[in-house]
């Protein structure tokens, strides 16, 4: 019998049931590939690349724009393999034994597994039941816990609420430890913690190529905070951890980021459409969104799923995830897509 790391035979795997569907909209990916124009400059930068060098000037320059674009140093930013990996290592660093970390709930199901990974103490913080976050209550829950670090997901995945960013001001102003927020829907929203992180050496903002930018194959993502916090961050990422070719490619599409711009709007109108589409149908209660997603409740929701499945289209249902019975998140996808989906919803309800 092998003797695994305590705590590892407890721990879920990380699974979210793809298919072969006719239309995905389970993972908040952008449903369209790169634009015409930038794959092309991607193509030809990748049959230029030199495939047998570790990675260096990818990643330098990718980290050269973003600190342009944000008016900050190149070394108050980190690249990673995703956030996820930004993630990971902010919980490692600032976890551990006897270290709480608070996090909200419901919220990106990862916050606990990385939690649990570092061996930290996991503080859940309930959400209001219309899912917005109770700032001064999430200060006192940081502040009476003692927490060593303290999260939030600006808007809030799976539940696509906002949260105020004079809310996010006073949480970093009225905790004294580190406060990630997790940006990864920020684009498809109205403000951004990147407006105030300035003035908080505690804060970090965390962002990726996967959602709007439609670059979830790449696994590219970072994290912007004071260059003191990067320089302990950093210290734990294996050495080149994030390869030049998707470096290569996340540097082009930054550089080419008004191409998004269209998509993006695009996506945040059909948010609006199929929002005022829902709203319509009795028995389904809707979320407002400021994400590319949206999320549901409805009664029957296991059998509105099944039957979704069945006609092979993929969402998310929570089944009994804590805070999230009857619950389906469904990515906001090209407009036929959108017409398709809330057809087979208004389909199913109709007829059961
Ligand atoms: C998708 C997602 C991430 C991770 O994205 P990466 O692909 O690892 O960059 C992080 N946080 C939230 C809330 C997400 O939904």
């Amino acid at each position: 019998m092998l003797k695994y790391r305590a705590g590892l035979k407890n721990l879920p795997t990380y699974d979210v049931g793809e298919a072969d569907w006719k239309i995905k909209l389970n993972a908040n990916e952008f449903n369209m590939n790169l634009p015409a124009v930038v794959e092309d400059r991607v193509m030809g930068r990748l049959s230029r690349l030199a495939f047998n060098r570790y990675p260096g000037i990818e990643v330098e320059s990718l980290k050269e724009q973003l600190a342009a674009a944000y008016n900050v140093q190149m070394d108050n930013i980190l690249i990673a393999n995703g956030s996820s990996e930004i993630l990971e290592k902010v919980f490692f660093c600032l976890g551990g034994r006897n270290r709480k970390i608070v996090y909200p709930q419901p919220s990106f199901s990862m916050y606990k597994i990385y939690a649990d990974l570092s061996g930290s103490i996991s503080v859940p913080f309930d959400l209001n039941d219309d899912y917005t976050l109770d700032a001064e209550k999430f200060v006192d829950t940081v502040n009476i816990n003692k927490a060593h670090l303290a999260v939030i997901c600006a808007p809030n995945n799976p539940t696509g609420t906002a949260v105020p960013l004079r809310d996010i001001e006073y949480i970093a102003q009225n905790i004294n430890c580190a406060f990630i927020v997790d940006e990864a829907y920020v684009e498809f929203a109205d403000e951004s913690a990147m407006q105030i992180l300035s003035k908080y050496p505690h804060m970090i903002v965390a962002r990726t190529f996967s959602k709007a930018y439609g670059l979830a194959a790449a696994r590219v993502g970072y994290a912007i905070a004071d260059s003191k916090v990067t320089t302990m961050l950093g210290k734990v990422f294996m050495p080149y951890h994030v390869n030049s070719l998707s470096a290569a490619v996340a540097d082009i599409v930054y550089q080419m980021r008004h191409e998004y711009e269209s998509r993006i709007s695009m996506i945040k109108a059909e948010r609006q459409r199929v929002n005022d589409e829902l709203v319509k149908i009795a028995g389904v209660k809707v979320y407002p969104s400021k994400t590319n997603f949206i999320l549901i409740k409805y009664d029957r929701a296991q059998q509105l799923n099944e039957y979704l499945y069945n006609i092979g289209i993929g969402v998310r249902s929570f089944g009994n995830a804590p805070r999230l019975d009857n619950c389906i998140r469904i990515t906001i996808g090209l407009r036929e897509e959108n017409d398709a989906w809330i057809k087979a919803v208004r389909d199913f309800i109709v007829n059961n």
